[in-house]
């Protein structure tokens, strides 16, 4: 296993896009034939009478309750029978079984009158008669319309000196050709081509920051020969100076550039890819929404989107190298925003019945998801697996549902039918299998990259590590963002193969070949983990209400029984602090890896250990390599399950709430069992780390941090290593008991919940009294370490030495405390002080003549230290 690169886990636009194409797509799965010969003729009459445009024919398939209705019914039908191509399609060929009284059919009707197309979902009921089947009522559910197809039109203006102005980005034509589509689909799509100007400036100096790893500078400025721009028409005098374009007299010279960059990115700005008659289709920008394509350099295209549905609504793309560049919220606003704002669903259990065949990475697996809509909708769109493939989608309450795939975006979208508008909770039990091999795992995770390949089938000495599927890939149909919910799991594997979850283990056994194990987590957690490999259950240790059960491979039982033992003191020193643990029952599995590591899903740690064979190999340096330190990744992962999994990261920016947490709880436990000199060594290499790279972003760009220059030492650094470090300097800014108190508070109060970093400040502050924001704003929203300026003179006194120690703090947030200290031979006399921003002098008296003098020697302050010389005596 390795560590991928940090990502950024929202989707790009296209994927957005994707959520609008799951009501287009036909049902994947056959249906048996209808046995009512009745009901197939009647069905085939009214794909007959769509098919051939026959009104008479439609309105006769028909049972009318008034005049008004069959008005009504002809009025509609007859607009989509004078359209250029009409298809009707049944999302499930109904299938009512011999003597039913009534059935419905959903269907699919596409329109199109060029350049325009719609799609309509009706829901059709159908009723026996006494002279056979006849329609009674059809239903409006849904429909996607805004469908156009663009083409470049004859026209064309001179544009000299005329501004497109967005967001923070303005694209200046100072001299040259805007080609423009139809004037039937009104100013929509454009191509330019001449001599342009490009600027983009963020306002967020982060956003700057990226731009500058990316660009070299922190805005972008640059003279272009073309661009590309989709509009709603509606924006196109608001942001287009349009009162200084000129109808171009001779468009032909650039005709053909045009054409050429009309070729290239029109296909690739909110199109459809979907199974429509007469596709592509585009889908038409929402009033607000904008892109803009232009050159970068000779071989790159950057992309500038406005999104306004995205809580982060202004981005900035290298979309062929996937690299998303900046985002952010417009008009200044601060990032700050749960992903669960507007979530549709609940999840409330999970209850997962898996065969796993870990030799074939085959899985087949039933899984029952209950769940309460949190406002009315048609479809839910869920995440599995592009690899798995989906037998059923049933409900206890509305029979069989119609679900969909959307090609190659990993999702699984759920037609609710009936259930669409309920209010009670229901089950969703999908059917699904497939060959899937999970990826390594990337939250709640320390783990050391690789030095070298080992090569598993060679080196038989050397045990495969499990397969741990989990929160990096959707191997269970789950809502886009992770959910709280209890968990029942079920796993089945061949015999000398385990499959551990999170949570108690409810009953383990072995026959016919087949180990079966069941596990119940009985809180809420944000996700399933299967852990599959050669284990074997080493037992339970209790003590109080904290229970450890133990799970080891061939070669580490002995290691686990330690592990159990070091996991339940761990357990209780964080409990102490911290309150009771989220998951009071933990299954702990120790197996061998080329590299140490760890991952901790809800009420589950994984501990990953090398192997004696590669234990004397050196590890790279690294942000989260700890690993010479005994206890480290255990001490990290067990604090997850407070800090991650009990309380979890409202979004892609608030992982340090997860990380910087574990990472610091492990430096006081290392501190608790191997004492100061361990915990200043930790200390000593964060603060390097962070120093290093502190200017790379702040905190708060959390997965963001690496992504353009693709490494992902800069996100473990800045993230796990510089937010212990604020974590240790907010302890001494509001005192042991106050951070203590208020951490506790914050659990409390988010437990099986996601939170921000807005929510532990304010408990931080509720807890000690103190105004934190200045600091939080520097730490974590920003960046920038304080550097201390210092110089000291020692002079004799009666009976003694007075050593005046004078410090000028830069870049200091606040006042913090500040450890001063003068060593003689006989110990060293050591004082706190209180270091305002402005600085300050101190006195330390001592018997004997100080060797030295130091500060901050008990690694209080994050902080570049310099002494200088004294000022001159007076
Ligand atoms: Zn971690």
């Amino acid at each position: 296993m390795r560590l991928l690169h940090p990502r950024p886990q929202r989707p790009a636009r296209a994927a957005l896009l994707g959520l609008l194409l799951c009501a287009l797509l036909p049902a994947g799965s056959a249906r048996p034939a209808a046995p009512d010969t009745d009901a197939a003729a009647f069905l085939a009459r009214l794909e007959g009478a769509w098919q051939t445009r026959d009104l008479e024919g439609w309105l006769a398939l028909w049972d009318f309750s008034s005049p008004e209705h069959k008005a009504f019914e002809e009025e509609t039908v007859r607009i989509a029978f004078s359209s250029d191509e009409t298809v009707l399609n049944f999302l499930r060929r109904p299938a009512p079984p011999e003597g039913a009284k009534r059935f419905g059919a959903d269907v699919q009707v596409f329109a199109a009158t060029e350049p325009r197309a719609q799609v309509s979902y009706w829901r059709l009921e159908a009723e026996r008669r006494a002279a056979g089947w006849a329609i009674v009522s059809r239903q409006e559910a849904g429909q996607v319309d805004g469908l156009v197809h663009l083409s470049l039109g004859p026209r064309a203006w001179r544009a000299r000196g005329v501004s497109l102005r967005l967001e923070d980005f303005e694209l200046r034509m100072e001299d040259g050709t805007l080609y423009a589509t139809p004037e039937a689909l009104g100013p929509t799509a454009f191509a330019f081509v001449g001599r342009a100007r490009v600027h983009f400036s963020p306002l967020p100096p982060s956003e700057r920051e990226q731009l500058r790893q990316y660009s070299g500078r922190p805005a972008l400025d640059r003279e272009i020969a073309w661009a590309f721009i989709r509009l709603h028409p509606a924006d196109f005098h608001r942001a287009l100076e349009t009162g200084k374009l000129e109808p171009e007299t001779n468009p032909g010279p650039r005709r053909s550039e045009a054409e050429r960059v009309w070729r290239e990115r029109s296909q690739r700005s909110f199109t459809i890819d979907a199974p429509l008659p007469r596709s592509p289709w585009w889908l038409m920008p929402s009033p607000g929404d904008a892109i803009v394509d232009f050159p970068w350099g000779r071989k790159r295209v950057l992309t500038f989107a406005l999104s306004s549905g995205e809580p982060e609504d202004v981005n900035l793309f290298d979309r062929d190298r996937r690299y998303q560049i900046c985002t952010y919220p417009s008009g200044g606003r601060a990032p700050r925003y749960s992903e669960d704002d507007r979530r549709m669903v609940d999840v409330l259990d999970n209850d997962i019945t898996a065969r796993f065949d870990p030799e074939r990475l085959e899985v087949l697996a039933t899984h029952s998801m209950r769940v309460k809509l949190l406002s009315p909708t048609s479809t839910l769109r869920l995440r599995l697996h592009d690899d798995f493939r989906v037998a059923s989608v049933t409900t206890e309450e509305g029979g069989s549902l119609l679900f969909f795939r959307v090609r190659d975006q990993g999702n699984l979208v759920v037609s609710l039918g009936p259930l669409a508008g309920r209010e009670e909770p229901f089950t969703l039990t999908t059917r699904y299998s497939g060959r899937h091999d999970p990826a390594p795992v990337d939250q709640e995770l320390v783990q050391v990259s690789a030095p070298g390949g080992v090569n598993y089938a060679d080196e038989a000495f050397i045990d495969r590590p499990p397969f741990v599927y989990s929160n990096r890939t959707a191997w269970y149909p789950r809502p886009p963002n992770e959910d709280f919910a209890t968990a029942r799991v079920r796993i089945e594997s061949p015999a000398g193969w385990l499959g551990v979850a999170g949570g108690e283990l409810v009953s383990l056994r072995t026959e016919g070949g087949r180990t079966r194990a069941e596990y119940r987590l009985e809180q809420p957690g944000k996700f399933v983990t299967a852990l599959v490999g050669r284990l074997a259950d080493v037992g339970l240790r209790q003590e109080g209400e904290q229970a450890v059960r133990g799970f080891a491979g061939p070669r580490t039982r002995g290691e686990t029984l330690d592990q159990m033992r070091a996991a339940q003191e761990m357990l209780a020193f964080y409990a102490e602090r911290f309150g009771p643990s989220p998951y009071p029952t933990l299954g702990l599995v120790v197996a061998e890896g080329e590299t140490p590591g760890g991952h901790s899903p809800p009420g589950l740690v994984y501990l990953q250990v090398r192997p004696p064979v590669l234990r004397s190999r050196s590890l790279p340096e690294d942000p989260s390599n700890f690993s010479d330190l005994p206890g480290f990744f255990l001490a990290h992962e067990t604090a997850h399950q407070w800090w991650g999994q009990g309380t979890a990261p409202a979004n892609y920016r608030e992982r340090w709430l997860s990380e910087a947490w574990a990472q610091y709880c492990a430096a006081l436990w290392l501190r608790e069992r191997l004492g100061e000199g361990a915990f200043r060594s930790m200390m000593d290499r964060m603060a390097r780390w962070a120093t290093r790279y502190d200017s790379s972003g702040p905190i708060h760009l959390g997965q963001r941090l690496g992504h353009v220059e693709q490494d992902g030492r800069v996100f473990r650094a800045v993230v796990y290593d510089k937010g212990a470090w604020v974590l240790h300097m907010l302890r001494g800014i509001v005192g042991d008991e106050a951070f203590f108190a208020g951490a506790r508070a914050f659990l409390k109060r988010f437990r099986y919940a996601k939170a921000g970093t807005e929510d532990l400040r304010v408990a931080l502050e509720e807890a000690s009294g103190r105004d934190l924001r200045p600091y939080f704003e520097r730490w974590i929203y920003g960046t920038g370490l304080p550097v201390l300026l210092w110089s000291s003179r020692t002079e004799e006194t009666d009976g003694g030495f007075r050593t005046s120690i004078d410090v000028r703090p830069q870049g200091l947030p606040g006042p913090l405390p500040l450890q001063l200290a003068a060593v003689t031979a006989a110990g060293s006399e050591a004082r706190t002080v209180i270091v305002g921003t402005e600085g300050g002098s101190w006195t330390i008296e001592t018997r004997q003549k100080p060797r030295r003098v130091t500060l901050n020697d008990d690694r209080g302050l994050l902080a570049r230290v310099a002494r200088v010389p004294a000022p001159p005596q007076r």
